[in-house]
């Protein structure tokens, strides 16, 4: 049976992307020898970690000025890098998440803490509007899609100060105006690659600007200067990185990629909101995630999610679970999702929905 692949992360990827990176386990640009076993030194690896670079520059729009860093530790290990870097005294957040909260959580070893605005008294089920950004903070921080909620943020906010945002779950499905922050950062493995890389874009002359010191490997300027490549990078993750940006690329970049996210997007929700039996949890259209659509049963249907998990389990549905602080479903439709297995969900909820309402 087909398997629709709704994991939140790591999760899909174009199957282009993983023929093409298994083909290079097995030998390397025709060396005889898998990229797993070559030097990151060598002059091939070289070409990969320059084109990727490249790629999301060209592809994301990364004007003049910034770099864009493959480091490890994940998205988790900017929520401390970054402050670390750029916090002298005091700094806002938005809490629109758990990752929000963990990224507040680090920040506080390094400064004051501004908490401009939470969701967290309605578990997280909206965004949060009108707050204010005080100017006398080093910078501003948000979380444009929060994975486990299914909210997102498409417009960056007005922000008297830099910005900084964690971009792990949405990066490459909207275009964004990279010109409007001073940092951008994810773990790879939502949109972009397997496991184990982290992108960095920084505005070069926001670093160095702290009186702190700051470990060789937490200092972005080492990888600034270092092009990544200051110590061993993740050589995989990084190649298959650089596939996906092509294929980004010869779909038409991130335009496409966000039509394609708006079309599968209003076919879910669009199912969802007609439904006899299932409810959105993000009640606000302009508030919904196109990256992690989660919905529930209404109440008096509320006994059946076992059986719905089961039942798209069996057609071949994978990773539709709910997280465990929502409940109910989560379909991830990051960039490689295809909107056949979105319709096929939608087939399978109508099915169930036929034999239940
Ligand atoms: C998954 C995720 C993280 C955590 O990323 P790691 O690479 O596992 O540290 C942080 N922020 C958001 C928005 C995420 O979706």
């Amino acid at each position: 049976m087909k398997k629709h692949n709704f994991n939140a992360g790591p999760s899909i990827l174009p199957r282009e992307v993983i023929e093409e990176t298994a083909k290079a386990v097995l030998d390397f640009n025709g060396s005889g020898l898998s990229i797993l076993e070559i030097s990151h030194r060598h002059k091939d690896f070289q070409a990969v970690i320059d084109e990727a670079e490249a790629l999301f520059k060209e592809v994301l729009g990364v004007p003049e000025g910034y770099s864009v860093l493959f480091l490890g530790g994940g998205a988790s290990l900017q929520f401390c890098m970054a402050p670390m870097n750029f916090l002298k005294t005091k700094a806002a957040y938005l809490n629109t998440g758990v990752w929000s909260k963990k990224a507040i959580k680090e920040a506080k070893n390094f400064g004051e803490v501004v908490e401009v605005a939470s969701s967290a008294d309605t578990t997280y089920n909206y965004i949060p509007r009108g707050y204010t950004i005080p100017s006398d903070v080093d910078y501003f921080h948000y979380t444009s899609n929060n994975t486990i909620y299914g909210t997102e943020i498409r417009q960056v906010p007005d922000s008297p100060v830099p910005v900084i945002c964690d971009m792990s779950s949405d990066i490459f499905s909207t275009p964004v105006d990279v010109s409007k922050y001073m940092c951008i950062y994810g773990g790879a493995q939502k949109n972009l690659a397997p496991a184990g890389v982290t992108f960095v874009v920084v505005k070069n002359d926001c670093v160095g600007k702290v009186d702190r010191v700051i470990p060789t490997m937490l200092n972005y300027q080492t990888h600034i200067d270092g092009g990544s490549m200051f110590n061993t990078p993740p050589v995989l993750p990084i190649y298959s990185a650089m596939l996906t940006l092509r294929w980004i690329k010869k779909c038409g970049g991130v335009k496409e990629m966000e039509r394609r996210a708006i079309e599968r997007a209003n076919l879910l929700y669009g199912a969802i909101d007609n439904s006899p039996i299932f409810r959105p949890t993000i009640a606000n259209p302009a508030d919904r995630s196109r990256m992690n659509i989660c919905f529930v049963m209404k109440d008096e249907y509320k006994e059946l999610e076992p059986d719905f998990l089961k039942f798209a389990t069996e057609h071949g549905m994978v990773g539709v679970k709910g997280h465990r602080s929502v409940g109910g479903f989560r379909a991830s439709c990051y960039n490689a999702m295809p909107l056949e297995s979105v319709q096929a969900l939608v087939d399978c909820m109508h099915e169930f929905e036929d034999l239940h309402k």
